[in-house]
């Protein structure tokens, strides 16, 4: 198949191409570079630097390949931005989106993967969080992310267009060939950087709150590994002619941010100091995600479900890349 990967130069979706071409898979990644790394593609993939936001760059894409699937990662993706800049999330998300939906069903498309997220749930009644769960999303960006999933829901009703909308928890990890990880500017999450301080770029790790209601009182996340996470996608794609569907995908195992800190600790050597600071707003105490759908469906299985791996295989993308891509 001709798959276009969109923010394919991005963390997620440059690891997913990886994936796919390994597979045999040929792909054509449309990346405007704004948060990607062009040094992130995969050489065996065609790379076409453009926006989303320009129409006729992304009709051009399709006029050129003769596309099969389209698996959607370019997106504004930070929750805390989203709640200061909402129309960039509420605007730009939906409407980019839009204009690749629009030229891939104008070209015959008919299946498309959406990366969707957990920030879908700010108010979970059940732990571990599946897919029955009510929507409620947290911030513009899950808002952003929700609107294209009910975007999908009419173009296949409408058009035939069979899609899968994955919900990711903590992605997390890098390719185990060490060859593409974590490159974020600012970067927020919590793996990276605590690996920073381990490589001497950050004092100390502060930890956003201690006093939540969980086992040490910090927060309870579930850190999927990236490479899982893009066998999940080939796995949807590939279950697309037997209809859509929409899956919670983590590792279905919580870790708490001081279990994460002490992992850091021993896959390092380093001490990595850290000091409880306030909460971060709109951080909810525990997001677990159940995976039981897709692993009852399609079979998946996570390769490397233990944070140690996970940790292990981030460290050495951030050792051999102190300055990510730059490097
Ligand atoms: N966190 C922290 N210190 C940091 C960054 C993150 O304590 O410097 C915590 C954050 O409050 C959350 C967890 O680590 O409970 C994971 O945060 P991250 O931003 O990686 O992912 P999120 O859960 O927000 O998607």
């Amino acid at each position: 198949m001709n798959i276009l990967v969109t923010g394919g130069a991005g963390y997620i979706g440059s690891i997913v191409a990886e994936e796919l071409i390994r597979e045999g898979e040929s792909v054509v990644v449309f990346d405007n570079l704004y948060t990607g790394h062009r040094a992130a593609v995969p050489p065996e993939a065609i790379f076409v630097e453009g926006d989303l936001a320009d129409r006729a760059a992304v009709k051009a894409v399709f006029d050129t390949y003769e596309i099969d699937a389209v698996m959607h990662f370019a997106s504004y993706t930070l929750v805390g931005e989203s709640m200061e800049q909402p129309f960039k999330y509420l605007g730009d998300n939906v409407t980019n989106g839009l204009n690749l939906l629009q030229e891939a069903v104008a070209h015959g498309v008919r299946r498309f993967i959406l990366s969707s997220t957990a920030n879908l749930f700010d108010q979970p009644e059940r732990m571990p969080i599946d897919e029955e769960e009510r929507i409620v999303p947290g911030s513009p960006y899950g808002e952003s992310k929700h609107i294209l999933e009910r975007i999908l829901h009419w173009m296949d009703r409408i058009f035939g267009l069979r899609y899968a909308a994955l919900r990711y928890f903590n992605a997390a990890g890098a390719s185990p060939t060490g060859e593409r990880g974590e490159d974020h500017d600012p970067e927020t999450h919590l793996i990276p950087r605590v690996l920073q301080v381990a490589l001497g770029q950050r004092d100390k790790i502060v930890i956003f709150g201690d006093d939540y209601p969980t086992r040490d009182g910090t927060c309870v996340r579930d850190y999927i590994h990236v490479v899982d996470l893009a066998q999940a996608h080939i796995l949807a794609l590939r279950a697309l002619d037997h209809g859509s569907r929409t899956y919670n995908l983590g590792n279905g195992r919580g870790f708490t941010v001081k279990e994460v800190i002490e992992t850091c600790r021993e896959v390092t050597g380093h001490p990595i100091p850290a000091e409880v600071g306030p909460r971060r707003p709109g951080d909810p105490a525990v997001l677990v995600a159940s995976s039981e759908k897709i692993r009852r469906e399609l079979g998946w299985e996570p390769k490397y479900p233990d944070l140690r791996t996970i940790v292990e295989h981030a460290w050495e993308w951030h050792r051999t890349h102190p300055h990510g891509y730059e490097d």
